[in-house]
């Protein structure tokens, strides 16, 4: 018998939240962004779903590989570009569109022997300060790059730091808005801006406008806003529920503690079950008591620490609950409830994000 966990990756769900980023930004291309194998979701077990994306924006040549042995002839973006001169041969063969972040990019470009002119998307850094040229160099760049005959379209982006509007209130992107603009006034080519918060709240930021936007957490269903808004709020539906089944049931008095540590202790009596889920798994082991949990659909918290394999769920206000009872660790239970990957990320003091880039590879994994 395997073991009872599974991640069930939700197809129509998946299409769902693609079809809402083309909503939001009806006059915008969308890239269906799949990096960090699609988010922890699996680049093959998505596919399907994202088809009906304008284009597929990813992180590096073997996962471009990937997409173009799945037939995908359509535009694909390297986000960061390339990281070595030989990774232009791949690009030219694949024929990847690719950011252009800094000189040392533009310098392997123009060493490089293609027949083909390259698509390149030249990325400014608009206060990020991660990646890019500043509005004072982009210029330059843009101007080296356009002299190349390597190159043959330049299309211009930025990435925001605060789409999720909690640094500088309704909007926290204005700034860097402002800079790009004020940089990319009179220059041709082809923009892009939005991220999954921005694309979200697009058509309320119609400064944001432009010819693509860069759907990643909202394709899966996560919430960039969370706890500001909820997945309700956006009418996105979970791509990934994690499921689990209890394996042993404990009956606890008064004064009786749970699990390593004994951080958790009982004050009256309870009833707890053991699930088939621990931080091997990528369940995260600082989700301490109360993080919550659906029990064969109804809500409960998870009491004590967080084990390799296993940890343990409140059934004392469940009496129908008990062993091989479904625990949906995140997503959607087998009834049809929904708990959003946010609100179990937040629990455990991170994002959702993390959570489902977390998941661990011994989980089987069923595409429904
Ligand atoms: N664009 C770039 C350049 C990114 O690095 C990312 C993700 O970090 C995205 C788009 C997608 O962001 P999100 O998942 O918030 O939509």
């Amino acid at each position: 018998m395997p073991r009872p966990i599974e991640a069930l990756i939700h197809l129509p769900h998946l299409a769902h939240n693609l079809a809402r980023a083309r909503a939001c930004a009806p006059d915008a291309q969308v890239w269906a962004v799949v990096k960090a194998n699609a988010y922890g979701h699996g680049i093959e077990n998505v596919f399907e779903a994202f088809r009906a994306a304008d284009g597929i924006a990813l992180l590096d040549l073997d996962e471009a590989q990937r997409v173009r042995a799945l037939g995908w002839r359509g535009p694909i973006l390297l986000l960061e570009g390339c990281f070595e001169a030989r990774d232009l041969e791949l690009c030219s063969r694949l024929k990847l569109w690719h950011a252009v972040h800094c000189e040392q990019q533009i310098d392997w470009l123009a060493m490089h022997k293609t027949h083909e002119p390259h698509r390149v998307f030249l990325k400014m850094n608009s206060g990020m300060n991660r990646l890019g040229f500043t509005p004072q160099a982009f210029r330059a760049a843009w101007t080296r790059l356009n002299a190349l005959p390597q190159v043959d379209e330049i299309s211009l982006m930025t990435h925001f730091s605060d789409a999720d509007a909690q640094r500088f209130g309704q909007d926290g992107i204005a700034h860097q808005v402002a800079a790009f603009q004020t940089a990319t006034a009179d220059l041709p080519g082809e923009r892009s801006l939005s991220n999954s918060a921005a694309t979200l709240r697009y058509n309320q930021l119609g400064h944001v406008r432009a010819d693509w936007v860069r759907a990643g957490i909202m394709s899966y269903g996560g919430v960039p806003d969370y706890p500001e808004h909820d997945a309700t709020h956006w009418d996105l539906k979970p791509g990934m529920s994690l499921r689990a089944k209890v394996i042993g049931v404990q009956q606890l008095q008064p004064g009786d503690t749970v699990g390593y540590g004994s951080s958790f202790t009982a004050d009256k009596a309870m009833r707890i079950g053991t699930v088939a889920c621990g931080y091997a798994d990528g369940y995260p082991r600082h989700a301490g008591t109360g993080t919550p949990v659906l029990v064969d659909g109804l809500r409960s918290r998870t009491v004590g620490r967080v084990s390799m394999d296993m940890l343990a769920v409140d059934l004392s206000d469940l009496p129908q609950a008990g062993f091989g009872s479904e625990v949906t660790l995140w997503g959607q239970s087998s009834r049809g409830a929904v708990l959003g990957i946010d609100e179990v990320a937040k629990a455990a003091g991170t994002i959702g994000y993390e959570l489902m880039c977390a998941l661990t590879k011994r989980v089987p994994v069923t595409v429904v």
